[in-house]
């Protein structure tokens, strides 16, 4: 497996700053992050190549396309969900490559199409002029959009701010066994939280990170979409 390090100086090497979401989930699982088994496939190797990968991943997968021109990636049509076989794969492909984007080096990332969570969160880093790195806690979709539900802290953290953090967003309830649920791993939560704001911490080169969404579970926790941003050098 690649090292953090290994992973920015490939990005930097090809003058981008920008972490492709493949990039993004291999640094997050560098530090121990879980994400969903993941392969890449240039678009231009064709449609049974990406069959091939698809089977050896297994279904149901999910496929979408990595490109520098594509930042909302299911505005653009980007991310196909649920693909049951072999020839809703090469639907998928098609679809994929229709879509205008004028970059040679596009990829298909093939992924596992990770179970149906407790709920869906964000955790995010940053880096503040005044207090450095930060971390950032949220649940995912409309809630931290328009509720700007959400919680900050100064990296690093400990156990306690971790826990602080989980507990004060008005969301909590949904991760807590609102109605008759499961409640989410906190433990892999917090867990992560940590992780995120000791790598901020430890990478002011990192500008920002933005694990939206992370799927929770009952036991664990899986980043299935994430985007690293480096800083201008
Ligand atoms: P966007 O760039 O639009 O944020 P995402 O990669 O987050 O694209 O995908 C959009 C949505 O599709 C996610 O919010 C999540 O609900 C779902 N999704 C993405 N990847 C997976 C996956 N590997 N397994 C299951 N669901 C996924
Ligand atoms: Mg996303």
């Amino acid at each position: 497996m690649a090292t953090v390090d290994e992973i920015i100086a490939k990005v930097r090497s090809e003058n981008r700053k920008i972490l492709t979401e493949f990039e993004s989930k291999e640094l997050l699982q560098t530090i121990g992050i879980s994400i969903p088994k993941q392969a890449l496939v240039l678009a231009s190797n064709g449609a049974d190549e990406v069959i091939k990968t698809c089977d050896a991943i297994g279904y149901p997968l999910v496929m979408k396309l990595m490109s520098d021109k594509i930042v909302h990636k299911s505005d653009s049509g980007a991310v196909k969900l649920g693909i049951k076989d072999a020839a809703e794969a090469r639907i998928a492909y098609d679809g994929l490559m229709a879509i205008e984007c004028v970059d040679e080096t596009k990829a298909i990332s093939v992924q596992e199409m990770a179970p149906k969570p407790i709920a869906e969160i964000i955790i995010g880093s940053l880096q503040d002029p005044q207090f450095g790195a930060t971390v950032m806690f949220g649940i995912g979709g409309v809630l931290v959009e328009v509720m700007k539900d959400v919680s900050f802290r100064i990296a690093p953290i400990s156990d306690f701010d971790a826990d602080e953090m989980l507990h004060e967003i008005k969301g909590f309830k949904i991760l807590d066994g609102y109605r008759g649920n499961d409640k989410a791993d906190f433990e892999a939560i917090k867990d992560t939280l940590k992780k995120v704001a000791q790598l901020a911490y430890d990478y002011p080169e990192i500008a920002e990170m933005d694990l939206n969404p992370l799927f929770t579970y009952k036991d664990g926790i899986v980043a299935v979409d994430g985007r690293i941003i480096l800083k201008d050098e």
